[in-house]
């Protein structure tokens, strides 16, 4: 009887746990993977085409033996276990709640028929829920979840010698193809797959590694990794990163070390706490005066269009129309001013990056925004607000990330880019003035923290 490896958040060969189970327990594997609509609707079109274009390249690498089907993933897996004859289903885990719930439902359904579930693995290097305090609960801050993460540690990569697994045909069994792409046009993707995942991570160690920590927070250069939406379908396992990352003298890897842990941190603080995915993990904030009417919706489009008038904010809302995908630092500084320059539902701007980001995940997206709002697990202190002139021009000095995101902004040199309202009105005519006061609503959001900061 074969097995069946249900391929989720994990679309890869190599270092695949829950592959080698399937294969130890059976002498051949049937790949399937499934189109669930309750996951492809909240993604926007690039998360889909990158999706999309994971899944061919999947498909080839298995000889064209991925069966895609189409549905509920409780009414497809037992039915084609039974069709198949397999004893087993085996997944890594997937602990964000939508997963958690589904996987449930999955495993009871398969258990009626006597099918077996088994879990291997996780899209982390330690699964979420294994770290907790002595007293046996959950870290809420960061620092002593790193260093409890260092020290419990991770398996090296296991080869999974894929050339030896006998993969099923799926003929006759409804699979359907790969949709086709959404998108005509648009966002510049990054090369979908898990070839071009090893590929960008071993050019990334080679050439940026080593001046990550220096270059890791400047939008202007490209001195990131550009990772995040290989791991964010699994391209890539993280252990296979942190095994090339292992110099504890190298500042580099030091530095980006910590970023991956910051990854497993909120993934681990989502299975605790799944409410935190909508509701403030700080009570407190529940009770923030916030803008929502008709005015705030205004704002809110301009915000989304980015057409705020403050320039920083406005390219890095552009760049992740065009792109899917916007640089860490400028994702802090544009949701710092929905918060608390125009004192918008931290939610709201939440939502609009899952829309549009290739790397959306719901762990990294609504901690990273929580964080921003101060409403999160060791979030930013509310009260110190971004001023975001003052932090386009120390991480954008020469005005260039401007310069290539707001083209009515092209011809102004230098640093003058991030204070356009300086300029002679003929030299940007078309840019718009900025929609707010910045000190006004700093000490507007300054007024509203008051409020309910020692409730
Ligand atoms: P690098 O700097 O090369 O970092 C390497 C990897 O570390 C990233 O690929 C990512 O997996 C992880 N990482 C880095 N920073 C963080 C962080 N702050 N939190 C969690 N993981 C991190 N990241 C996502 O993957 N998906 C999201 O939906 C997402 N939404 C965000 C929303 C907000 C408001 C903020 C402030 C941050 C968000 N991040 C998110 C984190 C971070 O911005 C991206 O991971 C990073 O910009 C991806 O680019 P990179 O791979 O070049 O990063």
């Amino acid at each position: 009887a074969p097995a069946i490896l249900w391929f989720r958040r994990d679309l890869r060969l190599y270092d695949h746990a829950a592959l080698l189970a399937a294969a130890r327990r059976s002498e051949s594997v049937l790949a399937v993977f499934v189109l669930d609509d309750n996951l492809l609707r909240p993604a926007g079109a690039s998360r889909r085409d990158f999706l999309y274009g994971c899944l061919r390249e999947l498909d080839e690498r298995l000889g064209h033996r991925l069966l895609i089907r189409h549905g509920e993933p409780a009414e497809v897996l037992p039915e084609l276990a039974g069709r198949v004859g397999a004893e087993s289903v085996h997944v890594s885990a997937d602990t964000n709640p939508y997963g958690s719930r589904r996987d449930e439902r999955v495993r009871e359904a398969l258990r009626e028929r006597g099918v077996d579930w088994e879990v291997t693995g996780s899209p982390y290097a330690v699964t979420p829920g294994r770290i907790t305090k002595a007293d046996g609960t959950p870290y809420k801050v960061f620092t002593p979840f790193r260093r409890a993460w260092s020290e419990h540690g991770w398996p090296l990569p296991a080869e999974t010698g894929v050339d030896t697994v006998e993969w099923m045909s799926p003929d006759g069994l409804d699979g359907v193809p790969v949709p086709d792409g959404e998108l005509d046009a648009g966002p510049e993707l990054p090369p979908p797959g898990e070839t071009n995942a090893l590929r960008r991570w071993h050019d990334f160690v080679e050439s940026d590694l080593a001046e990550y920590n220096q270059r890791r927070d400047r939008p202007d250069i490209a001195g990131t990794s550009r990772m995040s939406a290989y791991l964010r379908w699994g391209c890539v396992h993280p252990r296979t990163m942190l095994r090339d990352l292992s110099r504890p003298d190298h500042h580099g890897a030091a530095s980006y070390r910590n970023e991956l842990a910051f990854r497993e941190f909120y993934a681990d603080v989502l299975w605790n706490w799944p409410a935190s995915a909508r509701y403030n993990f700080d009570t407190r904030f529940d009770r923030m005066p916030l803008d929502t009417g008709s005015e705030a919706n205004a704002l809110f489009d301009v915000w989304c269009a980015g057409r705020t008038g403050f320039p920083i904010v406005d390219a890095g809302m552009r760049q992740l129309l065009h792109e899917g995908w916007m640089h860490n630092r400028v994702r802090m500084i544009v949701a710092s001013f929905l918060v608390k320059d125009l004192h918008l539902p931290w939610w709201w701007g939440a939502r609009h990056f899952m829309l549009h980001l290739v790397d959306g995940d719901l762990a990294s997206n609504q901690h990273g925004w929580q964080w921003a709002a101060g409403s999160g697990t060791d979030a930013a202190p509310y009260f110190r607000v971004f001023n975001p002139t003052t932090q386009g021009e120390k991480f954008d000095p020469s005005g260039e990330y401007v310069r290539r995101y707001v083209s009515e902004l092209r011809g102004v040199d230098g640093s003058r880019v991030h204070r356009p309202w300086k300029l002679d009105g003929a030299r940007a005519p078309d840019y718009p003035a900025p929609v707010v006061d910045h000190s006004h609503e700093r000490q507007e959001a300054l007024a509203r923290y008051g409020r309910i900061k020692n409730s």
